[in-house]
C-alpha cells in the first residue's frame, strides 16, 4: 500500500560534506533519490523535506558546549586548539564551514520523521540523511557530529513511546547505546562487525546496560566476512524474541549498508540480497510488535555508486509496501548516467545468489557467529 510512509530528502543534505575526497559522501543520497525515481517508487506525496533542528532538539542529546563549539567552528570552517577536545577536526571528523547547520538538517529530517509517526499521521518514514550512530553527547566521532537517532529517540520517550533501535551497520552503533544505556524504556540492539577488526571496538556481548537499563541493550559482534546467510539468521535470532519480550511501541532502525561485500571500509560480506530479506523482516516486526510504527534512517555505506543507491531503494520499497521484484534490473536510465566501462555497474538490484562467492571458511565463519548468539543468550535477559 503506497502512502503510509514518508520518504526524507532535501538536497541540502548536500552540505554535510567534510572535505572533498572524504569516504562519507553525501552524492551517494542524490544517486539514491535518482536511483527510487528512476523505478517510479516516489509519489510527490510521499516526500518529507528535512528542516534545521533547533538547539533546544539538539540539547535533548548533546551538551551545551559541545554544540557551541561546533557552532564556532563551523562559522570558521577552520579547527582551532580546542577541536580535539571534542572529536573534531580529526582525519574522521575535520572541520568544515557550516558543519552546526549541516549537522541539524539531518537531525531535523529524523525528528519530522518521528513527530509524524508519533501523531499518526505516517505510519513508517526513511530519513536517508541520518543514521549518526557514533556522535556522543560531548564528541564528534566516526563521521557523526549530532546524533540525530538519539535525539529522535528521546523525543519518542517525551511522546510515552517506548522504543526498540535496532542497527544493522557494520560498525557498532555506540552513540545511541551510550545514550540509552541506563534507560529501560530504550532497547537498543546492534549487530555489527566485531570491535576486535573495526571502529569503534565496543558493542561485545557483554554490553547489557546498567542499572534500571540492565537487559535493554543487545549486542552481537559479527565475524569478519559474514554472508547473507549467517547475518541473516543472527538478525533472526535476535529480533524476534527480543521485541516480544520488551514490547515496543515504536522500531526505530539505523540501516547503514557498509556491511556489502564490496564497502571498503570494513570486512563483511553480505550483498543486497541481505538487504532485500533484512528490510522485509524489519517492515514485518514493525507491524507485528509496534502497530506498524517504523522509524528508518539511514547510516554508513562508502560504495557510494554501486550499492548504497540499490539497498536504500530496496528498503524504502519495502516501506512503501512495493518491494523491488527480485529480478529487477538496474534502469536503464541509472545505467546511461552513471556507466563506465572501466568498472561496470550491477545488472540487477537485488543481488542474485552467488554474487558474492562463499569463502572455504565461510561454514567456520558461521559456526563462530553461532557460538557468539549462544552466549549472548547466557548473558542477556532478553534472549534468555
Ligand atoms: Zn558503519
Ligand atoms: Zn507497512
Amino acid at each position: 500500500m503506497a502512502g503510509h510512509a514518508l520518504f526524507v530528502y532535501s538536497d541540502a543534505y548536500q552540505a554535510y560534506r567534510f572535505t572533498p575526497d572524504h569516504p562519507f559522501n553525501p552524492m551517494r543520497l542524490a544517486w539514491t533519490v535518482e536511483l527510487v525515481r528512476e523505478l517510479g517508487l516516489l509519489d510527490p506525496a510521499e516526500m518529507l523535506p528535512p528542516r534545521h533542528a533547533g538547539l533546544d532538539e539538539i540539547l535533548l542529546v548533546h551538551s551545551a558546549s559541545y554544540v557551541d563549539v561546533v557552532r564556532e567552528l563551523g562559522r570558521t570552517g577552520r579547527a582551532s586548539p580546542i577541536a580535539a577536545n571534542y572529536g573534531l577536526g580529526t582525519e574522521d571528523d575535520p572541520v568544515f564551514p557550516g558543519m552546526h547547520e549541516a549537522a541539524a538538517l539531518a537531525v531535523g529530517g529524523t525528528l519530522e520523521g518521528a513527530d509524524r509517526i508519533a501523531s499518526g499521521q505516517a505510519l513508517h518514514a526513511f530519513n536517508i540523511g541520518g543514521g549518526l550512530h557514533h556522535a556522543m553527547r560531548s564528541q564528534a566521532a566516526g563521521f557523526c557530529i549530532y546524533n540525530d537517532v538519539a535525539i529522535a529517540i528521546r523525543r519518542l520517550r517525551a511522546a510515552g513511546l517506548r522504543v526498540a533501535y535496532v542497527d544493522i551497520d557494520a560498525h557498532h552503533g555506540d552513540g545511541v547505546q551510550e545514550a540509552f544505556y541506563r534507560d529501560p524504556d530504550v532497547l537498543t540492539i546492534s549487530l555489527h562487525e566485531s570491535g576486535r577488526y573495526l571502529f569503534p571496538g565496543t558493542g561485545w556481548v557483554e554490553e547489557v546496560g546498567v542499572g534500571g537499563g540492565h537487559g535493554t541493550t543487545v549486542n552481537l559482534p559479527l565475524e569478519p566476512f559474514t554472508d547473507d546467510r549467517s547475518f541473516l539468521e543472527m538478525l533472526e535470532g535476535v529480533l524476534e524474541p527480543a521485541l516480544s519480550r520488551f514490547g515496543p511501541d515504536i522500531l526505530v532502525t539505523e540501516f547503514g549498508v557498509d556491511a556489502h561485500a564490496s564497502d571498503p571500509l570494513t570486512d563483511l560480506r553480505v550483498s543486497t540480497r541481505f538487504y532485500w530479506q533484512a528490510a522485509a523482516m524489519l517492515h514485518a516486526a514493525a507491524h507485528a510488535h509496534c502497530a506498524g510504527r517504523w522509524l528508518a534512517v539511514g547510516g554508513g555505506g562508502y560504495e557510494l555508486l554501486r550499492v548504497v543507491p540499490r539497498a536504500w531503494t530496496i528498503l524504502w520499497a519495502e516501506m512503501r509496501g512495493t518491494p523491488v521484484p527480485l529480478d529487477a534490473p538496474l534502469p536503464e536510465g541509472f545505467r546511461a548516467a552513471h556507466e563506465d566501462p572501466e568498472d561496470p555497474l550491477p545488472a540487477w538490484i537485488v543481488d542474485p545468489p552467488g554474487t558474492v562467492r562463499p569463502l572455504e571458511r565461510q561454514a567456520e565463519v558461521s559456526g563462530r557467529n553461532r557460538a557468539t548468539l549462544m552466549k549472548l543468550r547466557h548473558v542477556c535477559p532478553l534472549l534468555a
